[in-house]
């Protein structure tokens, strides 16, 4: 099979497509034909070796979506045929986190596609089942791909760890990346008013046709008085913090008191200083979000099928083109999600 290996970590050049034996599924596995593989900026750091756990050659790619192929020994529930999209991470499904539901953060399976586990770059992967959602008929395959680091991190982020409510304030930092925009989507779609966040005047719009109630042009990074005049001075009742260090100091004090704080980026890696008397007397919560489950894929794939999330897929480009895809990425020339198309035969 066709395949973009990489052979040595560093520059985008490195990702060569080449002729591999074509892997065959185990216990538990499926073997997919991938329709698409989103490239994220996940995969810009693992590809510059900055990620301890791969080692080259590596395929690299978290974000496939494809058919079933062929099913592995004592695989039940899936069969040929069945529509797949990958979550980023590996779970056990047996351990205490696992059966309390939170799946993203066992111990025992922490693999990862494109690191530990051979990614989507390629015209065929396997897949070990408890890290595939299944797809919707109606939903196109490049959508498919990209839901999981966008929708499916938003469904952990809004729902399951910030816990919504209808009627709340939710203010969003970030807010015109992938993760941004569809956390923008589902909290509007559960009932919240939304004040976004952005350092760019030319992602207003998109915000906007997103559901974004309020949008904050700050390129300071000083939004939070901004924040407290369209909140008439009460603050906003939850916070998704998506930019992290550079943009969290303000955000703690954009919080209404008893307000919650979802941490699920930190961009820069940066660090923040914190004045613990903020917390206390506000009783704030600061939760971190961190991956997707199963179900909240499943859920994810469900909300983009219906319509009641939009992707933002804008470059389709085939599978050979990987390593310029990657160089464009870098150089800030992709306006949404980009996907590699592998060739079909
Ligand atoms: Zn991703
Ligand atoms: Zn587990």
């Amino acid at each position: 099979m066709k395949a973009v290996v990489l052979r040595s970590f560093g520059e985008a050049g490195n990702l060569k497509l080449e002729t591999v034996p074509m892997p065959r599924p185990g216990r538990g596995e499926v073997l997919l034909r991938v329709h698409a593989c989103g490239v994220c900026y996940h995969d810009v750091i693992n590809r510059r070796g900055n990620l301890p756990r791969t080692s080259v050659p590596a395929i690299l790619g978290h974000e496939a979506a494809g058919e079933v192929i062929e099913v592995g020994p004592d695989t039940p529930g899936w069969k040929t045929g069945d529509r797949a999209a990958t979550l980023q991470r590996m779970s056990c499904g047996e351990c205490a986190l696992c059966k309390s539901g939170r799946n993203s953060l066992c111990k025992t399976d922490n693999r990862f596609f494109g690191e530990e586990l051979q990614g989507g770059y390629a015209q065929f992967m396997v897949a070990p089942v408890g890290g595939l959602g299944r797809v919707p008929a109606s939903l196109p395959w490049n959508e498919a791909a990209t839901v999981c680091c966008t929708t499916g991190t938003a469904v952990h982020t809004v729902r399951t760890r910030g816990q919504v409510r209808s009627g709340e304030t939710v203010l969003i930092t970030g807010a015109s990346g992938g993760v941004g925009l569809s956390s923008v989507q589902l909290a509007r779609l559960d009932g919240a008013r939304v004040i976004a966040v952005t350092s760019s005047e030319a992602k207003v719009r998109a915000l906007k046709e997103a559901g974004a109630d309020e949008v904050i042009v700050s390129r300071g990074l000083d939004f939070a008085s901004e924040v407290r005049k369209r909140t008439q001075g009460a603050g906003v009742d939850m916070a998704v913090e998506i930019v992290g260090s550079a943009t969290f100091d303000q955000t703690l004090k954009s919080m209404a008191p008893g307000g919650r704080v979802v941490v699920v980026g930190n961009l820069e890696s940066g660090m923040v200083q914190l004045n613990p008397g903020l917390v206390i007397v506000k009783e704030l919560e600061i939760l971190g979000a961190y991956a997707t489950t199963q179900a909240e894929l499943d859920e994810a794939l469900r909300l983009t099928a219906t319509g009641g999330v939009r992707q933002f897929v804008t470059d389709a480009v085939p599978l050979a083109e990987a390593a310029k895809a990657h160089f464009r990425l870098e150089n800030r020339e992709v306006a949404g999600r980009l996907v590699l198309v592998p060739p079909e035969a």
